[in-house]
């Protein structure tokens, strides 16, 4: 059944008294985090893409925000966006989109993000263009002209006037099997990337840490039919949820389910295990402690034999 059809039956669990359920405050709420992995997207005063020292890329990647309107179809307690403000425009105006992103390029490459304040005081290898990274301010499968986006980025590239890069799609899952989207990953060369977030083994604490506009079991279906055509990395963020951590049967469960995908044909790279680097919004979600989510890890290498890293 179509992911939109489904949507009263699925609901996103009603707000909480605690908050947890709740909005966040604004962006830009929460004290900077001082570390270069921890500093939130620099927009540079673009509508389109911004920058970021990215963890789990291990250094810089420009972003282009796929979302400007802001939807997403899950609702994440650690999500960094701030969902209460209006979003703007629906689709992405791809040509002043390509001209960012371009100007951001040029910049990076001719050295000069390091002089802004934003980068001062980065090691280079910092400022090193890991990847341009399909993203957004919601779920970027929901874009409704994702694909004259992939189309135009990959465009850039291929002019050949400026070192080559990686692209990475980095997406929920929710519309990965939709032909517009399907049209876009055509595009992308074989050593591009696919990030899938996976959060949770259950429905029931998928609803509480994603707060979903669609069943598990669709995205694990939609994980599947994407990654027997190409292989995905699967990202795994855990938050501490009032000071508590994910259960001991929870993480096994999400570990059934990566052994499932894998079973059945799954073609899973690696699996990043990590926690909220950027500041919680939310007083309630915060940072689970390195032992726990090495535990994670080292539980999905045994139990799946998948390659499974911290970032
Ligand atoms: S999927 Fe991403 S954009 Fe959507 S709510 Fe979760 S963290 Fe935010």
């Amino acid at each position: 059944m179509p992911v939109e059809s489904r949507r009263k039956k699925f609901r996103r669990p009603a707000a909480s008294k605690n908050g947890l359920g709740g909005r966040k405050p604004a962006r830009g709420a929460g004290k900077p985090c001082e570390t270069a992995f921890g500093r939130r997207r620099n927009r540079l005063d673009y509508q389109h893409v911004y920058a970021v020292i990215s963890q789990r890329a291990r250094g810089l990647s420009i972003g282009v925000n796929l979302n400007p309107d802001k939807k997403c179809s899950f609702d994440c307690v650690y999500c960094e966006v701030d969902h209460e403000t209006a979003g703007r425009e629906r689709t992405v105006d791809v040509k002043a989109m390509a001209a960012e992103l371009e100007h951001l390029l040029t910049m990076q490459q001719g050295g000069r993000l390091g002089k802004l304040d934003w980068f001062k005081n980065l090691p280079p290898e910092l400022l090193e263009l890991k990847e341009v990274a399909l993203s957004g301010d919601g779920e970027p499968t929901l874009c409704p002209n994702f694909d004259e986006v992939v189309r135009e980025v990959v465009h850039l590239r291929s002019r050949g006037d400026r070192p080559s890069f990686k692209i990475v799609l980095i997406t929920n899952g929710t519309g990965v099997d939709s032909p517009r989207v399907a049209a876009g990953l055509e595009l992308l060369d074989p050593q591009d990337e696919i990030w899938v977030k996976l959060d949770a083994g259950t429905q029931e604490y998928f609803e509480k840490v994603n707060r979903p506009m669609v069943p598990l079991w669709q995205i694990l279906a939609k994980i599947l039919a994407l990654s027997k055509k190409r292989p995905v990395i699967i990202q795994s963020l855990f938050p501490l949820i009032d000071g508590k951590e994910p259960s001991v049967e929870e993480v096994e469960q999400y570990v059934k389910r990566l052994s499932e995908l894998k079973a059945v044909g799954a073609q899973i790279s690696m699996v990043q295990v990590y926690s909220a680097h950027r500041p919680p919004h939310r007083p309630n979600c915060g940072h689970l402690p390195l032992k726990s989510l090495s535990f994670i890890a080292q539980r999905v290498r045994k139990a799946t034999g998948l390659k499974a890293e911290v970032f």
